[in-house]
């Protein structure tokens, strides 16, 4: 079996899948698919960029009956980008189904969130901290949950994370699918897994060498000193069209950026200490191609699915062997060509050697680049930067282009339900119920997807067409989402 039709998924999925180009499951996916569809727990390792949110997605929104209204699949992920990635990768999946996915995570408004999670919802993404929250208050109703997954369960662990996960596994019901997937399998996963999961069958998807083959790995010794330099030298030589920089401490995150700002550098940061509105901003418009550098902690390493990141450098040397595999796995995805550098001051080689000894291999010395080099490299970087960066497609921009999403001045207050909105559209001259996409009644307004490029048809027609007895104000909704 290597297509996605084998696995005899409905319609709806097999056509989101084909409009995302999935032309054939990778291997993980095509181990955790069936698995997941004959209702086995699963214990995954497996490296970053494999594809496992698909992986569990895909058989999740399968399985998932529409007609319920509480969430039936919580995914637990350990930080707040994750969980609005994996949201958007599950709403891409499942849009064709119409599933409702909600994601809920810290310092983001909870009464939001509570709104949310009130209204019809299939699958429930969230960070452990918030989702324990929202069980307290009462707001997240596990009763209906038939599936469960633990994304990243190590970087969980490493987080602090792994008690407050244990009592939301505690919250779920027994009778249902428990996946977890990890890059790595210390021991108190393991015990988790044996504690928490019925016979699970353990899956270890050996790609490392796969995914690393398409990175060129290499390093710079440098003195302190001479660190800031050095990395603007580099940037010059190596002129990428899209890089992160990566530091060990937010103090350090804050110094170069200072430094490539005043150096009139097209760069963002990104730490734990900003804003998460900031964080979901900053991240979304690097995904775009907006900026060229992003300088960033840990936080942006983990899961985030980024294309066309050319060049990753480690202005410090992480200090975790896992980490280091994490950021440089941010560069050559899905294929393409990338390149990971590292900066190594002295009394850091302990950590240069932890690192190669668990990639299983040496990473290349060379020279920093001379004055020389520099110097000739430096007209073909300003002028690089005088250009604006190509802009990126973002994931599922084919789809929305499908897809249009109306507003309309009409909401719970006016007592307007979404049979109603069924009832009106579905009347419509070449509009069946298959055309309804998601439909969100809020107090006053409502908005509703319409499918299969008719938007344009439904928005002129629900002009002069009454609903519920009034003609209404529709319109285009002003934002996507
Ligand atoms: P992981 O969680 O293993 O790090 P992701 O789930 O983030 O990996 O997937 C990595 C990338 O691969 C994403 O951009 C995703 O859209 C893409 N992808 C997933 N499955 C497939 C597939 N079957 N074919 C092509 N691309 C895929
Ligand atoms: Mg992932």
């Amino acid at each position: 079996m290597n297509e996605f039709k084998d696995y005899k998924l409905g319609t709806e999925l097999l056509k989101s899948i084909d409009m995302l180009k999935y032309k054939e499951p990778t291997k993980v996916q095509h181990i955790v698919i069936p698995t997941v569809l004959e209702n086995k727990d699963i214990v995954v390792k497996s490296k970053t960029g494999s594809g496992k949110t698909a992986a569990f997605a895909i058989p999740i929104c399968e399985k998932i009956d529409w007609e319920e209204n509480k969430p039936q699949a919580l995914v637990l992920t350990p930080t707040r980008e994750l969980a609005m990635q994996v949201r958007e990768d599950f709403f891409n999946i499942g849009r064709f189904k119409r599933l409702k996915i909600v994601s809920v995570y810290g310092k983001h408004s909870f009464t939001t969130q509570q709104k949310d999670l009130k209204q019809k919802t299939h699958v429930v993404v969230g960070t452990p901290g918030r989702v324990l929250d929202h069980l307290e208050k009462g707001t997240l109703v596990l009763d209906s949950i038939t599936h469960l997954v633990i994304d990243e369960a190590d970087e969980m662990l490493n987080m602090g994370f792994i008690e407050q996960v244990e009592n939301i596994i505690k919250a779920v019901p027994r009778e249902r699918i428990t996946m977890l997937f990890s890059a790595t399998l210390p021991e108190d996963i393991e015990k988790l897994s044996k504690k928490y999961m019925r016979d699970p069958n353990y899956i270890t998807i050996n790609e490392e060498e796969k995914a690393f083959e398409n990175i060129e790995h290499i390093l710079y010794e440098v003195k302190v000193n001479f660190k800031q330099q050095a990395l603007i030298n580099i940037t010059i030589t190596e002129n990428a069209d899209s890089c992160i920089i990566f530091c060990n401490t937010k103090q350090d995150v804050d110094d170069l950026f200072e430094k490539m700002t005043r150096l009139s550098y097209a760069c963002e940061r990104i730490h734990g200490g900003l804003e998460q509105e900031d964080r979901t901003s900053i991240m979304a418009d690097f995904k775009r191609g907006y900026f060229r550098y992003l300088i960033a902690t840990d936080v942006a390493a983990r899961g985030i699915d980024i294309d066309n990141i050319s060049l990753v450098i480690n202005y410090d040397i992480p200090q975790n062997k896992e980490s280091y595999v994490h950021r440089t796995g941010r560069t050559g995805r899905a294929g393409k060509k990338g390149k990971a550098i590292t900066l190594l001051t002295s009394y850091e080689e302990k950590y240069l050697l932890e690192i190669e000894d668990y990639i299983g291999f040496k990473v290349t010395r060379k020279q920093l680049p001379s004055q020389e080099q520099v110097i000739d490299a430096t007209l073909l970087f300003e002028e690089k930067m005088r250009t604006r960066a190509k802009l990126k497609k973002e994931k599922g921009t084919e789809l929305n282009q499908e897809i249009t999403k109306l507003h309309i001045a009409a909401g719970k207050k006016t007592k307007m339900r979404p049979v109603d909105i069924v009832g009106t559209l579905s009347n419509l001259e070449g509009m069946t119920a298959a055309d309804i996409g998601i439909i969100s009644v809020q107090d006053v307004s409502t908005f509703v997807e319409i499918l299969n490029n008719k938007g344009e048809m439904v928005l002129e027609k629900l002009q002069t067409t009454p609903m519920k007895g009034r003609i209404r104000r529709v319109s285009r909704a002003n934002e996507y989402k």
